[in-house]
């Protein structure tokens, strides 16, 4: 066998390789879907949007979202929230929220660690955990929580115990 089957083998791989990178990268830029924070998707049950003074942004969830407005103190002037049980977009300063239940919506479907360069660091600290969901009533909060365990907090509560994560 001569060397130049090894070659078209190599040089197929390349291609595949560069076609895999095309595509990641192409998923990638599709925007709307993808958080405006940390770059993941955005589940529709906790999608968080921010009215700020420099137009909208988008966040795959409460706790992604509440990392920002800590962060970025006076910039966000309207947030809303997605009450988990209809889907509608909810003010977010008067729902009520499940920290910690069991269920993860921004990271159940790919490894947190994939879209960070510091990966390594993002298993022990992920932005979106523990988990942060709204709703509208702390009727419906409760009711979660009694399902999925976790605690129920107001929106005050919620951003002063993402702030503490800091
Ligand atoms: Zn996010």
């Amino acid at each position: 066998m001569g060397k130049k089957p090894v070659l078209a083998i190599v040089a197929a791989l390349i291609g595949i390789s560069a076609i895999a990178v095309g595509v990641y990268r192409w998923q990638g830029s599709k925007g709307a879907e993808l958080c405006q924070v940390c770059g993941r998707d955005i589940p529709k049950q906790t999608a968080f949007r921010m009215e700020t003074t420099h137009g909208t942004i988008m966040a795959c969830c409460p706790r992604c979202a509440m990392h920002h407005i800590v962060h970025h103190p006076g910039l966000v002037r309207q947030a809303w929230a997605t009450d988990l049980d209809s889907g509608h977009m909810i003010p977010a300063e008067s729902a009520y929220y499940d920290e910690g239940g069991d269920i993860q919506y921004c990271t159940v479907h790919k490894s947190p660690v994939e879209r960070t360069p510091m990966g390594i660091q993002m298993r022990t600290y992920d932005r979106c955990l523990p988990t942060l969901v709204a709703f509208t009533t702390q009727n419906e909060a409760e009711a979660y929580r009694e399902k999925h365990g976790g605690r129920v907090l107001t929106y005050d509560e919620a951003l002063e115990d993402v702030r503490q994560q800091q």
